[in-house]
């Protein structure tokens, strides 16, 4: 009888001090969060994600109730700043904006120092990117036919800028080169700022790049524009006489960008759920929109601003760019 009351008395503790031990967990990150955000961009400042990663940061501050910091680590198409971020401590405060590279790198790297389906949390895709393939002023073709003319009789020694093997000017040049069955010289930068920086100083012949930066370019008439990536031409004034790149003689070209958000795997479920409903209130900041709309990108509404329909798009996305990056023989160490 003794004994049995001990035993209860024991139990009895240690519920007590199990439920205290839990309820103090959660009051710790009911208070999530306390200090500010970073938000990884693995490319270089003044590119299309730092672009989409500030005006997010901007966004979230009010929902998040704290300030939101973009820190750049740029560099091996992004799988530098992606590690990082798998590896960060899992508490909310280290985030990772990152693009399709989550998807292709998987397919063109050898060794990837983290897994894309397995050490992320996924908190939503963010928003979406039409490409234009670019070139610098001095170039005389005014279209793509000449273009594609005078990429012939080059004899391979067009210079193709990028963002690194695994970026989207990576992936989107592929393409190109696959569809235009022309061998191009890849220039790889830390990101499309610093390649940008290039084609207009005549330092590269061609880039395929996000509308983000490559619009405010084209209007200064600082670059010429040979065609639009994606499916649609742009409706924005500007660029309304600029064909898709499919329109203007290469079937079925379609490169569409997106960016999405993402926590280190074992982040916890109550600070997943405060920053998905953040991002949520931020996609409706009317000023996020007009920045985007003026720059010829959406902002993602649909069910990809879960964590379950991100992840399924970026399944999706990696068996239809592992196909692609398979067939172009395409690989990095
Ligand atoms: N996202 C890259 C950047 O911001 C560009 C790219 O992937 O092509 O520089």
């Amino acid at each position: 009888m003794k004994n049995n009351k001990w035993m209860f008395k024991r139990v009895l503790v240690s519920v007590l001090l199990v439920l205290s031990a839990v309820s103090g967990v959660s009051a710790v990150w009911a208070q999530y969060p306390d200090k500010p955000v970073t938000l990884v961009v693995p490319f270089a400042a003044g590119g299309p994600s730092d672009k989409i990663a500030r005006d997010l940061a901007e966004a979230l501050r009010k929902p998040l109730g704290q300030t939101v910091i973009v820190d750049n680590t740029a560099g091996a198409g992004g799988t530098i700043g992606a590690a990082r971020v798998a590896r960060a401590k899992a508490d909310g405060y280290t985030l990772l904006v990152h693009h399709i590279g989550l998807a292709t790198a998987p397919a063109l790297y050898k060794k990837l120092p983290y897994d894309t389906l397995k050490d992320f949390e996924y908190l939503g895709l963010v928003n979406e990117a039409p490409s234009v393939l670019i070139g610098r002023t001095t170039l005389a073709a005014n279209n793509l036919a000449e273009l594609r003319k005078w990429i012939a009789d080059s004899g391979g020694r067009v210079n193709l800028a990028n963002a690194g093997v695994g970026s989207a000017s990576h992936l989107c040049g592929l393409m190109l080169q696959s569809a235009l069955k022309s061998k191009m010289v890849a220039v790889p930068y830390k990101g499309t700022a610093p390649a940008m920086t290039d084609l207009i100083g005549g330092q590269v012949d061609l880039m395929c790049e996000q509308a983000t930066n490559a619009v405010p370019q084209i209007e200064g008439k600082k670059v010429k524009v040979y065609g639009v990536s994606s499916k649609e031409r742009l409706s924005l004034p500007s660029l309304a006489q600029t064909p898709t790149l499919a329109e203007a003689g290469l079937a079925d070209f379609n490169v569409t960008v997106w960016h999405g958000v993402y926590a280190p795997r074992g982040t916890p479920p109550e600070v997943l759920a405060r920053l998905n409903a953040a991002l949520r209130e931020a996609l409706k900041d009317p000023d996020l929109i007009k920045r985007q709309e003026a720059l010829g990108l959406h902002l993602v509404t649909d069910a990809r601003l879960s964590a379950a329909g991100h992840k399924a798009y970026v399944q999706a996305e990696m068996a239809r760019w592992g196909k692609v990056i398979k067939d172009s023989g395409e690989t990095a160490e």
